[in-house]
């Protein structure tokens, strides 16, 4: 039997997000999803602005998407599994705060993400020009390996984040082969610290690659790395699973004869059914 896990989905206790969990299990089972990972945004330095930060209360925010998530994996019964989880941003920026934010409750599953460099806005609001991408994008992967090399969670999401907002809005087309030093270095220190990493499908249906692409995959798996999750991303209830048999057999095609779903921040490694 297929088994098909979405570990990455946001409800309406992330900013950017509308549906209740609930909806989203019900989305999930009906595209015969069988795990799925709330994990809503946590922005860790935003904590110390408590609610008169942009994003909310995040710790509030936080709170009440793993209660539901719990209520509604019970709620759901055999239908479905529903994991309690979070979107760590920027956790090296304010360890402090990431350990607050990792102590707000009992995680089954801890995603690691960059969505703003140091002193710079989230990627999503910067105007990309054929000048700065060089930079933001090694200053990106700079910190991206402090991460992987450093910080607390499970899996590291969506490694080529910049991305999807430079070949979506710009003509440029950075060689991502100019980044393969430290993204190898990235990638090694996932499989020494048996960390997962993400195969994001979320911009499939838009730029037609999966974040990071098949080519970044294979290199973890031939430097060692021994864990991946497939996560939609989903923001909405009709993007729940999107892609996600896609990202599977990505994953087999790139030598993974499992994926990863995590349980109590554990991995359990599910055959690929091919
Ligand atoms: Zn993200
Ligand atoms: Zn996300």
């Amino acid at each position: 039997m297929k088994i098909l896990a979405d570990m990455h989905i946001h409800s309406n206790n992330s900013f950017d997000a509308d549906n209740t969990v609930l909806e989203l299990c019900q989305s999930a089972v009906e595209k015969g999803i069988s795990t799925i990972a709330i994990t809503d945004h946590m922005e860790a330095p935003e904590i110390k602005l408590g609610d008169r930060s942009v994003f909310g209360d995040m710790v509030k925010q936080i709170s009440k998407s793993v209660e539901e998530a719990k209520i509604a994996n019970e709620l759901m019964d055999d239908d479905i599994k529903v994991l309690r989880g979070m979107e760590l941003g920027e956790p090296m920026h304010e360890p402090k705060l990431t350990k607050k934010a990792l102590s707000i409750a009992e995680f089954d599953f801890i995603l690691a993400s960059i969505h703003n460099i140091r002193n710079t806005e989230d990627f999503y609001y910067l105007e990309y020009t054929e000048r700065n991408v060089p930079d933001l994008l090694e200053r990106y992967f700079d910190e991206l390996l402090e991460t992987a090399e450093n910080a607390d969670f499970d899996s590291l999401a969506h490694l080529t984040y910049p991305m999807r907002y430079i070949l979506e809005r710009t003509d440029i087309r950075p060689n991502l082969e100019d980044y393969y030093d430290v993204i190898d270095k990235i990638l090694i220190a996932l499989g020494k610290r048996e960390k997962a990493l993400e195969i994001n499908t979320s911009m499939v249906g838009r730029i037609g690659i999966t974040m990071p692409d098949i080519n970044i995959i294979k290199r973890f798996r031939e430097l060692g790395g021994k864990y991946v999750t497939i996560g939609s991303d989903a923001h909405k209830r009709e993007n729940v699973g999107n892609y996600i048999e896609e990202g599977i057999e990505i994953a087999r095609t790139c030598g993974f004869e499992y994926f990863t779903v995590f349980e109590n921040r554990n991995p359990n490694l599910v055959q690929i059914w091919y």
